[in-house]
């Protein structure tokens, strides 16, 4: 699989804000998601054992807690406030290099993670995949989760499809480890409003996107915002995005004849915002009494596209993906 494209979609590189931003101070959970460990193979899905100590160290060094995901769930879900400088670390594939390079690190460091396994892979005996026996051994250390049994385009596939691969890597899940999932994280971070629904439907506690962003105090649970750590990454910068609080009005969903012909929302009291299209960049425009209005008329130049507000490094993303299934 060529997972640069799947992972980065659309050159999500592209819409890392700068870091000359001035900065709000109040301080968000930011949950973080790994690929691969020290596996030179893949570049683009992977942190070398060197860089992962070096962001741990950074973690360590500056007053970052490293909290299980539970404990962020729990303190949302009971509306607590979020504390400062809460950091959780999530890891997508159950990939082995993990286990054999990744895991150790996270022992020596003493830092709770959560895996988030894509079945197939595992059941089928995938050379690069764990196995059960070794899925075993890393639920001693971390919380295990949910990422799909077939590991599919979620929105190119029909409801039927979906449940199916839902019920089928959940069973195989009890049987194997006997756990059952809290948590979900979508393949390629890919959703919309159909999938959501679906997901929805297995009762997970939290699910786990893969959007910039932050986590405070009245994000949805079953939508949280995480950041991808490759290559060489920038914690400052990662760390320094909050939550934009934002109530989007439209669009809602990818748009039925492709061309997207405004960016409305609501916004916490502002003078400018920024926003990011997928393929068109990044624009600024006037706010006025938080009412965000962008008259676009742009034909989405992808199936999958995003759009990113900025006011400041507070942040939200919106995805528009094409439904194959839905009523687009
Ligand atoms: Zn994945």
């Amino acid at each position: 699989m060529k997972l640069r494209k799947l992972l980065l979609p659309n050159s999500l590189r592209g819409i890392l804000l700068p870091l000359f931003f001035p900065v709000f101070l109040l301080s968000d959970a930011h949950i973080f998601v790994y690929h691969r460990f020290g596996d030179n193979r893949y570049p683009s899905t992977n942190t070398t054992v060197k860089e992962l100590k070096k962001e741990f160290n950074y973690f360590k060094n500056n007053g970052y807690k490293v909290i299980p995901l539970k404990k962020l769930v729990n303190a949302l879900k009971n509306r607590k406030k979020i504390d400062d400088k809460l950091v959780v670390l999530t890891i997508d594939d159950n990939f082995k290099s993990f286990y054999k390079n990744g895991l150790p690190i996270f022992k020596e460091f003493g830092y709770p993670f959560t895996l988030f396994v894509y079945v197939k892979a595992t059941q089928k005996r995938y050379p690069d995949y764990t196995t059960w026996d070794q899925l075993k051994e890393i639920a001693k250390y971390g919380e295990i989760g949910f990422h799909s049994y077939s590991h599919p385009h979620m929105t190119f596939k029909s409801d039927e499809f979906l449940k199916d691969d839902f019920k089928r890597g959940l069973s195989l899940m009890k049987k194997h480890l006997d756990i059952e999932p809290k948590y979900f994280a979508y393949p390629y971070g890919e959703f919309d409003k159909r999938v959501k629904t679906i997901a929805k439907e297995f009762g997970f506690e939290a699910i786990l996107n893969q959007n910039i962003g932050a986590v405070s105090s009245g994000s949805d649970i079953l939508d949280l915002d995480r950041n991808a750590l490759v290559g060489k990454s920038n914690l400052k910068r990662d760390l320094a995005y909050k939550e934009l609080k934002i109530e989007w009005i439209e669009p809602k969903e990818f748009p039925q004849n492709g061309i997207l012909k405004k960016i409305m929302a609501k916004l916490p009291d502002t003078k400018y915002a920024g926003y990011y299209l997928s393929g068109y960049g990044w624009h600024r425009i006037k706010v006025k009494d938080g009412k965000f209005l962008a008259n676009v008329n742009k034909r989405l130049l992808f199936e999958r596209n995003r759009i990113v507000i900025n006011v400041k490094n507070q942040i939200k993303t919106k995805l528009l993906i094409k439904d194959r299934y839905g009523n687009r």
